[in-house]
């Protein structure tokens, strides 16, 4: 058995039951460690305190599995963890009017580096660390002994993997192989996911609420959504009335299925426009052209994936938060958003207040909004909290 000895004066991160150890709060190990191995973890005076994995090549050298070190981590201790995970999410809101949600929830749902998302019949899991990954077929097992979905189709292509010395992989891990579109149902509209090639795992669930509460302020409106993908706040605000939807983003390839997915919805074609290009040019271009709308999105990437690009993330969001600000009727709503877990809520507000300054503009927050409930955030892991919006109303 694989057992750590933690440094002496890590009593407090003991008690704030943070999952994570990094490599220098080790004092010693013993056994030979091969990378995902279980470990039990003991303080500096020796006593058993948690249950985690190791992985001596990633920086996050241990990840909590128990904190009760008499719990054995094994396919019991699996089930039990994810059945109360599917548990917490039976009778969320929102949840009634989809087929396609986040089961597990990594950290926050006490299986680290673990994301399972559910596409109607189908579920694609995600490992992202080298201890999930010795894990994820006995997962993969009881998901599909719990659930009985067709299949559990891995999706583990994520830019986090080599950080643990790991490729990516996907490819089936159960019963039968997925179609190239799983349709969904969300809020009433219909998406065909594409869990093979899909950003993600195929799909932006975590924005499902935001979608719909965007799409009250689109009635009759001009809409231009910004970052559009597969165009999910398009299809909301098409179905919710609007008069125009322009969608923007750089990805011919996702504009084609934002077409199909306006089609699919019943939006008439002659309301929709779809403009492939850099959003950071485009929005300029629509400024000399005098282009006005009275809804726009931004849904950009992540442009910080550390705090050392903070200062170029926070310029990028000044910059199509000013823009998007000049393209607004008086009075025209603007939902920004950012999905940088470095970016918190208050350093994003201050960055559409520069805007605001720049544009000269008047700008009301009229709600804050956030993952969907189904992408819990645990308190002891604040990391989990990656994604915030605003609507706001521009003056
Ligand atoms: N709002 C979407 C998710 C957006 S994901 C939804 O609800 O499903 C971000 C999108 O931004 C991707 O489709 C990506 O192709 C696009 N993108 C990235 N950089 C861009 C840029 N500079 N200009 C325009 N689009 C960009």
């Amino acid at each position: 058995m694989i057992k750590v000895r933690l440094k002496q004066g890590r009593e407090r991160t003991l008690a704030n039951r943070h999952p994570w150890f990094f490599s220098g709060a080790i004092d010693r190990v013993e056994g030979n460690v091969v990378p995902g191995d279980i470990a039990l973890i003991t303080d500096a005076q020796g006593e058993a305190r948690a249950w985690g994995y190791i992985n001596p090549r990633s920086q996050i050298a241990i990840r909590v599995l128990s904190w009760d070190a008499e719990e054995r981590i094994d396919g019991a201790f699996l089930k039990r963890r994810l059945d109360a995970s599917i548990a917490r999410r039976q009778g969320l809101p929102g949840l009634q009017e989809t087929d396609a949600c986040r089961l597990v929830n990594a950290e926050s749902d006490g299986l680290p580096g673990l994301i399972v998302d559910c596409y109607g019949e189908w579920l694609v899991i995600q490992s992202l660390t080298a201890g999930m990954d010795r894990l994820k077929n006995d997962i993969a097992g009881i998901l599909m002994e719990t659930l009985h979905p067709r299949g559990v189709y891995e999706r583990s292509d994520v830019d986090v993997r080599p950080r643990e010395g790991l490729e990516g992989v996907r490819g089936l891990l159960c019963g039968e192989m997925p179609p190239d579109a799983v349709r969904v149902q969300e809020h009433g509209r219909a998406f065909d996911v594409d869990v093979h090639r899909g950003h993600k795992t195929g799909f932006y669930l975590d924005q499902r609420d935001s979608r719909n509460r965007v799409s009250a302020y689109c009635q009759d409106g001009v809409v231009l959504n910004a970052f559009a993908y597969t165009g999910g706040f398009g299809v909301y605000a098409g179905t919710a009335g609007a008069r125009r939807i322009v969608n923007l983003d750089s990805s011919a390839e996702a504009l084609e299925a934002a077409q199909r997915h306006m089609s699919l919805n019943g939006v008439p074609p002659e309301q929709c426009e779809y403009v492939s290009a850099d959003a950071f040019r485009m929005l300029r271009v629509f400024r000399d052209q005098a282009r006005r709308f009275d809804v726009v999105v931004l849904d950009p990437p992540k442009f910080a994936f550390s705090r050392a690009q903070l200062n170029a993330a926070t310029r990028g969001y000044k910059d199509i938060n000013l823009q998007a600000m000049h393209l607004l009727r008086p009075g025209g709503i603007l939902a920004t958003f950012s999905c940088s877990g470095a970016v918190d809520e208050r350093l994003f507000q201050q960055v559409v207040f520069g805007a605001a300054v720049d544009a000269g503009k008047d700008v009301l927050i009229l709600e804050r909004l956030g993952q969907a409930a189904d992408h819990p955030v645990a308190l002891f892991f604040p990391e989990a909290a990656y994604l915030k919006g605003l609507i706001c109303r521009v003056e």
